[in-house]
């Protein structure tokens, strides 16, 4: 099994190999961090005739944006009263509202500009691995409804038919949602924003920002860009101390494992329309088929570091649970990205300093938060309103003892894998 991210390796869409950034430059504004929230908000400004640089540390996509499942998902999470719960009546319906259009933001950027992403919108579903699950479906499927949010609860043979097991007897579909391929979509905003002017450098890792008059200067190893308004983009891979933005999550990691491609003659019913999957678990797997008809499943934790036997143990456990009908699968890779959690689990826009304007702490929630994202900080930027940002920004206060919430996750992660692994839970 290989230590690689699949969605590299299959992306229709090709890398840009970027130039570094070499010399001092000017622009209106500066965008660090090339993932999707960086790069969306690069895309609306240069569509809108602003003149911006954004600089990537890595290759695009280096970060969550080319890691993830591929989930084009509506909303945050936890369901949309807890949201409201967590950030009061009206910023949270606000942020239901523009969360919830948020696949068709997605879906609508990829036939603008004729992203290949091998984007499937056959909805996503949500599987009750047991009773307590159904419970949870039930809960979601009246908040969303009472919405208008065009969701289905799928019973007995309808959901068994949809997902292609028979340990699932109900399951909650979204019509509004997808799956991409995430490295592909990322890439493809990279293409259209470079196409409408964005100027765009990979290998080109901020070090440093200071202040220049009114203006920010943005240190890189070979260069600098110098521009009056800044946007942070780093998210889940901030790595350096330089900014404010690591106080505000504390990171946390999902792991996936992708099969050989299967023929569907063996596993032409397993997710035969596509949608991607995800259980009630407390700690959940993730199932979805890609465009060669590859199984992947994915959970909370870290791949990498733990053996490769632990890992296709898992991957093993959860096939022959839930589709046993595949017999033994040979796994062709697996990785891991890292992802940003807040305690609350929403996320975090602010402002670090005047004229800098960050984001983070998506949950696992981000190609359709960070597209939205990055339309409302673009729209912000340019009109000074913040109408289409999915909350207002606001001063968040630092997460308390980071190493403890991580280091409780990844145990947590950890032993609920080794119990599924034992069969200890089923
Ligand atoms: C394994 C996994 C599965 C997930 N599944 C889903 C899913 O199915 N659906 C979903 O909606 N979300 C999912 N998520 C979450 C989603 O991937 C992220 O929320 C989203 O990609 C975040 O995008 P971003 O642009 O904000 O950050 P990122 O994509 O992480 O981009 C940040 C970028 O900043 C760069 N950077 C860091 N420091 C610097 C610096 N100093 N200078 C310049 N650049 C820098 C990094 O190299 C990186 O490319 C998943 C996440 C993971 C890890």
């Amino acid at each position: 099994m290989k230590q690689h991210c699949l969605w590299y390796y299959t992306s229709p869409e090709y890398s840009l190999s970027l130039d570094t950034l070499r010399g001092d430059h000017t622009a209106d504004i500066v965008v660090i961090g090339g993932g999707i929230t960086g790069l969306s908000t690069a895309l609306h400004l240069a569509e809108a005739g602003t003149d911006v640089v954004l600089i990537e540390a890595g290759e695009i996509p280096s970060g969550g944006s080319g890691r993830n499942v591929g989930l084009v998902n509506a909303g945050l999470w936890i369901p949309p009263d807890d949201i409201c719960q967590a950030l009061g009546e009206q910023d949270g319906e606000r942020a239901n509202a523009i969360l919830g259009g948020a696949p068709a933001e997605v879906f609508g950027l990829i036939k603008r500009h004729g992203i290949e992403c091998d984007a499937t919108r056959t909805g996503t579903l949500h599987l009750a691995h047991n009773a307590k699950g159904e419970r949870e479906l039930f809960r979601r499927i009246e908040q969303f409804q009472q919405r208008g949010a065009p969701v289905e609860l799928l019973e007995d043979e309808a959901c068994r038919h949809k997902v292609g097991t028979r340990r699932i007897r109900r399951a909650l579909l979204d019509h509004r949602a997808g799956t991409i391929n995430p490295a592909a979509y990322t890439r493809g905003l990279a293409r259209a924003a470079a196409s409408v002017g964005a100027r765009l450098h990979e290998h080109s890792g901020a070090t440093g920002i200071m202040r220049q008059g009114s203006d920010w200067r943005v240190i890189t190893a070979e260069g600098s860009v110098t521009a009056p308004r800044l946007v942070i983009a780093t998210n889940a891979y901030t790595e350096d101390h330089w900014n404010q933005v690591r106080q505000h999550f504390f990171p946390g990691h999902f792991f996936q494992v992708a099969s050989r491609p299967l023929p569907d003659e063996i596993a032409g019913d397993i997710l035969p329309e596509r949608q991607g999957a995800w259980d009630t678990r407390m700690v959940l797997s993730s199932m979805r088929r890609d465009a060669e008809g590859r199984l992947i499943l994915g959970s909370l934790g870290k791949g990498e570091g733990r053996p490769q036997a632990y890992v296709r143990g898992w991957a093993d456990r959860v096939q022959r649970h839930y589709f046993p009908q595949l017999g033994k699968v040979d796994w062709e890779c697996t990785w891991t990205g890292r992802v940003a959690f807040t305690p609350d689990h929403t996320l975090r826009l602010f402002e670090p300093a005047p004229g800098i304007l960050a984001a983070c702490g998506y949950n696992g929630r981000g190609v359709t938060t960070g597209t939205v994202v990055g339309k409302g900080f673009a729209h912000y930027l340019i009109h000074d309103e913040d109408a289409l940002m999915p909350l207002p920004l606001r001063v968040p206060k630092p997460v308390r003892a980071k190493p403890l919430w991580s280091s409780t996750y990844e145990g947590g992660f950890t032993l609920y894998h080794t119990g599924q692994c034992l069969r200890v839970l089923t």
